[in-house]
């Protein structure tokens, strides 16, 4: 990650305390470039349009300023965010839950193959934000279930990337829904044409950000090919396999064109007791979530993916990405490889290559400034030492990654009550009882939750076991209930 080298500090903004304790809890304690550029403009309320790569901390860019500008007190949402994947819908949203975790802001996120009716209650609730994939956002405004008349802000994430999925005129069929009279910000990490239409036909007098940021041909990645002329299915993924054996890699990706694919070599994989996961476009998005969420964490070590995981994903300490074949276009081929590399770390893209694939070769190393390097086929005596290793690795565990919000996670204790609205409670019920117990204070309390049979409430700066004490025997509405830690998601 590159840090701007002009000493400017978070706090040089004058954000609300609140922000700074997350940041600073998350470690993240100077401006990059791109949110150097952006911050004090989104503070100001200018319409941007950044060309800023992922990787860059484009999202904190936005992210931070927006925390910063919601109104608490207002119950409907005041920024909507669009990106063209469920996955990054995902993990957008969880940047903006940790930055503005002491802000207790609350941003649903609204996407696909996920149930309706459950974002719909979830927008019942106080959301100041909502995070979304084009599709499912224009679903809930077509249906009336999101309030659309409070939005001030609206980001458009990985523009490009919408108009390369066909989502352009939902966003803009979106944005007929807004209110006029807002602050519209755009981000691409390449400028075709339509994007640049979009935002000349809809951002107001918008200020022009370009960062150079780290071009990948300056990263610190090593690109390989091994040639796999005219072999079947069967000898590619065993040659893949062996690739894999040999390079050993603590966490790595590959990517297949299509989701038959996938399941084949996820298959082998399996079968031959490799540490894995797969995600494709087909599985059921509490599939996709959940896998995409344990590979983050270092729960395995090998992601078998098609591009569903290539745009925008920020795993940690990805060593290897293999392209079990090249993808349609060069483009994609850059998004894949830029999933290693990461954060100064160097990293190795291997492609698996037909003889009649040389051209693209030859075009990629042009766009990489680079020449991709033949490596030889691996013989039986490489094999055999390879084994050996990559058995031992298997069978160690995976190095835990992902913890960057533990320091803020470690300052909140989430509560679960046995009983919500069913038993008429009210936020205000809980924040009573609560700031009732002696040393808890309203600023005390993170974000509460009140569903049918149960709800949650977040407890702040470490005191958490307090509460938790103090409501086994303290009674909330006139009744002592149920309040145990609630379980992770
Ligand atoms: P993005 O460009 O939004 O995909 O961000 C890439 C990664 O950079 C994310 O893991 C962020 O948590 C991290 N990041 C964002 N801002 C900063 C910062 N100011 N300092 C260090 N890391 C950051």
């Amino acid at each position: 990650m590159e840090i701007a080298n002009n000493k400017i500090k978070f706090e040089d903004y004058m954000l609300h305390k609140d922000i700074l304790q997350a940041l600073h809890l998350l470690g993240l304690h100077s401006p990059t470039p791109v949110q150097c550029e952006v911050i004090p403009h989104v503070l100001q309320k200018h319409d941007v349009i950044a060309q800023a790569q992922t990787g860059s901390g484009k999202t904190a860019s936005y992210a931070i300023p927006l925390c910063e500008l919601v109104d608490w007190e207002e119950n409907k949402p005041q920024v909507m965010i669009l990106t063209p994947t469920r996955e990054l819908a995902i993990q957008v949203q969880q940047e903006i839950t940790d930055i503005g975790k002491l802000k207790r802001i609350k941003a649903p996120a609204l996407y696909g193959k996920q149930s309706f009716k459950g974002q719909e209650k979830d927008l019942k609730q106080k959301s100041h934000m909502v995070v979304g994939t084009p599709g499912r956002v224009l679903d809930h405004l077509e249906r009336g279930t999101l309030f659309t008349g409070h939005i001030g802000y609206l980001v458009i994430d990985e523009a490009d990337e919408m108009f390369h999925m066909g989502f352009i005129e939902q966003v803009e069929e979106i944005m007929s829904y807004l209110p006029k009279d807002r602050v519209t910000l755009l981000f691409s990490a390449t400028m075709p044409k339509e994007v640049v239409r979009l935002a000349e036909q809809y951002l107001n007098n918008p200020v022009h950000i370009k960062i150079q940021g780290e071009e990948l041909s300056s990263r610190n990645i090593a690109h390989k090919f091994y040639s796999c002329d005219g072999m079947h299915t069967d000898e590619r993924i065993a040659l893949l396999q062996n690739i894999l054996k040999v390079h050993n890699p603590d966490s790595c990706i590959i990517f297949a064109n299509t989701r038959a694919e996938v399941e084949d070599i996820y298959d082998a994989l399996w079968d031959d007791e490799f540490s894995c996961g797969r995600l494709h476009g087909g599985m059921e998005q509490w599939e996709r979530t959940e896998v995409m969420r344990d590979f983050k964490k270092g729960l395995f070590r090998y992601l078998v993916a098609t591009d569903v995981a290539a745009r925008g994903i920020d795993v940690e300490n990805i060593s290897l990405v293999v392209n079990y074949e090249l993808p349609g276009d060069r483009e994609t081929y850059i998004h894949r490889i830029g999933r290693t590399g990461r954060a100064g770390q160097s990293g190795m893209a291997i492609s698996m290559l037909e003889r009649y694939e040389q051209s693209e070769l030859k075009a990629l190393e042009k766009l990489l400034e680079q020449t991709i390097e033949e490596l030889t086929l691996p013989d039986e005596a490489v094999l055999l030492e390879a084994e050996e290793a990559f058995r031992a690795k298997m069978n160690e565990e995976p190095e835990e990654k992902g913890n960057r919000n533990a320091a803020l996670k470690a300052q909140i204790m989430k509560l679960q009550i046995d009983d919500g609205k069913k038993a008429k409670i009210r936020p205000v019920d809980l924040v009573g009882t609560i700031c009732a117990i002696p040393g808890l204070e309203a600023k005390d309390i993170g974000v509460i939750q009140i569903l049918d049979w149960t709800s949650t409430v977040e407890i702040l700066n470490g005191k958490g076991q307090i509460v938790l004490d103090a409501l086994q025997t303290k009674p909330i509405k006139a009744k002592v209930r149920k309040v145990r830690i609630a379980k992770e998601k």
